[in-house]
């Protein structure tokens, strides 16, 4: 793997991404500000005198604020490279959490506040208004049917619900939320005075909906059919790493071409066998050479066990690449890869392709029985210099996220002994969710800034 000239350079994209997070955040905040803005010039404060004018007051606020937030949704999950290199995966996902439930709850007051405010404020006329306004009213049907969509895609988004459906039931469900957006255009257009008042507004608006809806066409669609096309991956060889665990080698054309490093990942789909509609998420296991691309699979369910099975020639479609686990996070010359189980495959890439100098780059590698890539890693450690560490074993406790070791040390004063200077690196870190918390928790008492861990776990 050759590292691109910008990557050797630690810190220059990782500032690159901050500049974009903070004009990210500016602009949602300046959005949210000029809407609300729009909101007192329409008189909307001096409306909250009385009791009926007040709640539609606030219903009109709500519906904007919901507005401008859902559509910031939208960007965001858009798969838009320079949002995904910014933030990561892990990061993004938390934000859509936060902004998903914040604009849902805005989107339900506004519904209930602008149907009280129109029944002359009397709860009980309420139910009556919410039928004339759903019929009478343009474009409100539909959005009713947007509502409903949005309220099946947040409502099986809940913890509890999210647990008892598959992953791909709750995927599907949840790309009902796309369809809940667009059915809510058309009232805004038609009924809402706030779109329509003024051109700077109309401006805004429609540009807000055509930058969102441009997004999903290039980023979810159009480019992941020209990059296939392109590349056309195929499965070069099927290779078994350890129990129940493979490694699927895939080649293609112009795959030097293909802007991926190590670290990264690509949500992958094996035509030609049951469940192919369904993208299961794989991290790169070797940094990327320009001829082949490697993954390692452990088997969690039907589709990552299906892999064994898959023969060579057998076509291949990715989304990606994605994530901000690789060099381009880096700010520091000396760095930590800490992973547990499968969670190193991404750091195995990293280990190969990062620049750093013999001692400079240390991987703790946890793992109850099999250790992955043992060989490999041996050969990094000799041609490179990486520092090895193993921690085989059952966890100690619950509390700790490394098995026996010798001493009465606490997990803070084994990782400073195992790496004094730990607070000066940069560290990357995989592996399950609950695993990389507590890995999360000792980094953070060991004086690690936030900025320069690097986390990817493979549920979420
Ligand atoms: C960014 C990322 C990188 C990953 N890299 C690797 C890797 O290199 N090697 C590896 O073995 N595993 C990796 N995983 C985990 C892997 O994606 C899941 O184990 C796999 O998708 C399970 O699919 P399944 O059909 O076999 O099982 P299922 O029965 O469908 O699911 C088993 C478990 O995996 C979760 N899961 C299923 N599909 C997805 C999905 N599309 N996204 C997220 N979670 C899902 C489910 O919630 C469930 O808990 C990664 C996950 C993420 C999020």
């Amino acid at each position: 793997m050759t590292e691109s000239p910008a990557a050797v350079l630690p810190g220059r994209r990782a500032n690159f991404d901050s500049t974009v997070r903070t004009i990210a955040f500016v602009t949602l905040w300046l959005s949210l500000l000029l809407v609300t803005y729009w909101w007192v010039a329409g008189g909307g404060v001096q409306e909250l005198a009385g009791w009926a004018t007040g709640l539609t007051s606030l219903g009109r606020l709500t519906g904007l604020l919901a507005a401008a937030l859902l559509l910031a949704q939208v960007i965001l999950m858009a798969r838009v490279p320079m949002l995904e290199a910014a933030y990561g995966q892990d990061r993004l996902a938390r934000i859509h959490r936060l902004t998903g439930f914040t604009s849902f709850n805005l989107m339900l007051a506004h519904v209930v506040l602008i149907t009280w405010g129109y029944a002359a404020g009397e709860l009980g006329k309420t139910p009556a208004m919410l039928w004339d306004l759903t019929v009478d009213y343009p474009g409100m049907l539909l959005a009713v049917g947007g509502t409903a969509c949005l309220c099946l895609s947040v409502l099986t988004s809940i913890k509890a619900a999210r647990r008892q459906i598959r992953y791909e039931s709750w995927h599907l469900l949840h790309l009902y939320a796309y369809l809940g957006v667009g059915l809510a255009l058309p009232h805004q257009l038609w009924t809402g005075q706030e779109f329509l008042s003024s051109t700077s507004r109309t401006v805004f608006w429609w540009t807000a909906w055509g930058l969102a809806a441009a997004a999903i066409l290039v980023f979810r669609i159009g480019a992941p059919i020209w990059r296939n096309a392109r590349h056309r991956l195929r499965v070069t060889a099927v290779v078994p790493e350890a129990d129940r665990v493979v490694s699927v080698y895939v080649a293609g054309r112009h795959l030097d071409q293909l802007r991926t490093e190590a670290g990264q990942f690509f949500s992958w789909r094996f035509l030609g066998r049951p469940g192919w509609t369904r993208a299961n998420p794989y991290s790169l296991s070797a940094a990327p050479d320009g001829r082949h691309l490697r993954i390692t699979v452990q088997e969690a369910g039907d589709g990552s066990a299906a892999l064994r099975g898959v023969r060579p020639g057998t076509r291949v479609l990715v989304e990606g690449p994605f994530g901000r686990l690789s060099a381009r996070a880096r700010t520091e010359r000396r760095i930590a890869l800490i992973g547990a189980g499968v969670g190193i495959t991404p750091l195995r890439a990293l280990a190969e392709g990062l620049d750093y100098a013999p001692g400079d780059a240390v991987l703790i590698q946890r793992y109850t029985e099999h250790q992955l890539f043992r060989n490999e890693l041996q050969a990094l450690h000799h041609q490179r210099g990486l520092s090895l560490l193993t921690l085989p074993g059952h966890r100690r406790s619950p509390h700790s996220w490394f098995g026996p070791v010798p001493g009465e040390l606490d997990d803070l004063q084994a990782l400073r002994y195992w790496i004094p200077d730990i607070a000066d690196r940069d560290v990357y870190l995989c592996g399950p969710d609950a695993w990389t918390q507590l890995v999360k928790h000792t980094l953070d008492a060991a004086g690690l800034p936030a900025e320069r861990l690097h986390l990817e776990t493979f549920k979420w």
